[in-house]
């Protein structure tokens, strides 16, 4: 088990339960009755190399970085991938700064576009300045090799570009290759296959953001556009053993491990992420 990789986390960007929110699922998750998760993040761990790295930096961090640090006190975090530049995905950055732990140079992959953002705009931009993060571009199917044994593929994926572009990774390590992709429009509206490229991973971890349309009365889906759940299982009935759900948004019955939408889909052979999961690569 030299490399591996750990889930830190399985809500959408403002976790779960959510700020503000009195609906029964986060009612029930204040109250610790459901599992509150944080939003979603994934650690790569080489042992051998006694070294890990994060894929999203969420405004979770401090508490995500801990679980990280207890689970491989052996491999301090020596770099972050972003996939963009959206809340749950990279505000975590902020702690690197010189009021928390004034990290040096601690490599931070991205795109072109998304460390263009994070040049230009403050508070971010007094990370580059000051020299906490050293911002690295990556090249969609360029892979960036971490180690004799890890290396991470940057795909870009259709995702609402506001302040910039969207990747997800394709990461691979000795003896299994895994895709995480949080953030998508829709499978649709993407010039690859996701059924190939499942097919060409062991675990894809993906966009669950909605189970269905029925979710969000009074707000409307095309505004915030994700694969609902309900499409994916069907697209991807026949490797569902390769699944996990994560990005599950607080209105996702997915959450609640006693909901008949969770039984089905579990049912059916997928699988729904929770903080803790962790994956030999
Ligand atoms: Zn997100
Ligand atoms: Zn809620
Ligand atoms: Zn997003």
């Amino acid at each position: 088990m030299t490399v591996e990789a750990v889930l830190l986390g399985s809500a959408q960007d403002g976790g779960f339960p959510q700020a503000g929110c009195a609906c029964a699922a986060c009612r029930a998750a204040w109250a610790g009755t459901l599992a509150a998760e944080a939003p979603t993040a994934l650690a790569l761990i080489d042992h051998e190399a006694g070294a890990s790295w994060l894929i999203d930096a969420t405004p979770a961090f401090p508490t995500q970085l801990n679980y990280l640090k207890r689970a491989a006190p052996d491999a301090p975090l020596r770099g972050i991938f972003l996939t963009h530049a959206h809340i749950g995905h990279y505000t975590g950055l902020i702690h690197l700064g010189r009021e928390v732990m004034n990290s040096d140079r601690l490599p931070v992959y991205a795109t072109e576009r998304t460390c263009g953002f994070l040049t230009a705009n403050a508070p971010w931009s007094q990370l580059v300045a000051f020299g906490n993060i050293a911002l690295h571009a990556v090249k969609p199917g360029t892979p960036v090799d971490l180690t004799p044994a890890l290396h991470v593929t940057p795909i870009m994926v259709p995702h609402r570009a506001e302040f910039s572009d969207t990747a997800a990774y394709v990461v691979e390590g000795p003896a299994r290759a895994f895709f995480y992709c949080p953030d998508i429009d829709g499978w649709a509206q993407w010039d690859e296959d996701i059924a190939t490229v499942v097919a060409s991973v062991d675990v894809a971890l993906l966009d669950g953001t909605f189970y269905s349309a029925a979710e969000l009365p009074g707000r409307n889906l095309a505004e915030i556009p994700h694969p609902l759940v309900t499409e994916s299982c069907a697209l991807l009935a026949g490797q569902a053993a390769r699944v996990v759900f994560v990005h599950m948004n607080h209105s996702n019955p997915l959450l609640d491990p006693a909901s008949a939408e969770r039984r089905s889909v579990e049912d059916a052979g997928f699988s729904v992420g929770a903080t803790g999961m962790r994956w030999v690569l």
